[in-house]
């Protein structure tokens, strides 16, 4: 279980909090990410919160793990035009606020003097 139960995705997952969600499956869940950091920012979360971060998915379930990979190129074929980054924050220290595991899918032009 995760360090907060329910994590605040789960409660997005569970219509308690609203989001755009863009996508969803039985295991997969994706939305906008509500502080855009790119003209396209998708996250794209397991519905299970038994993951902080993606070290610990893919030791445990890397099946899953690809499967968050094909929902954010899919996502990115529909919304940018399939390139984009793949970013999982792992750590307070990297930035991490949401010890749910989340991919971060950015795309669209990329401002001038981000990373890249
Ligand atoms: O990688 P990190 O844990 O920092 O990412 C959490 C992300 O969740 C942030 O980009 C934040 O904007 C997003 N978020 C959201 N909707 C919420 C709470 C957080 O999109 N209700």
């Amino acid at each position: 279980m995760a360090p907060t139960s329910p994590t605040i995705f789960s409660r997005i997952i569970a219509r308690e909090i609203p989001a755009d969600i863009v996508f969803e499956n039985d295991r997969i869940v994706a939305f906008r990410d509500i502080a855009p950091q790119a003209p396209v920012h998708l996250l794209v979360v397991p519905r299970t919160e038994a993951y902080a971060n993606v070290v610990e998915l893919a030791a445990a379930d890397s099946g899953l793990l690809a499967e968050i990979v094909e929902v954010a190129n899919a996502l990115a074929a529909e919304h940018c035009g399939g390139q984009f980054r793949l970013i999982f924050n792992t750590g307070e220290d990297a930035g991490q606020t949401v010890f749910h595991v989340h991919a971060h899918v950015l795309g669209g032009k990329l401002a001038e003097g981000s990373l890249g």
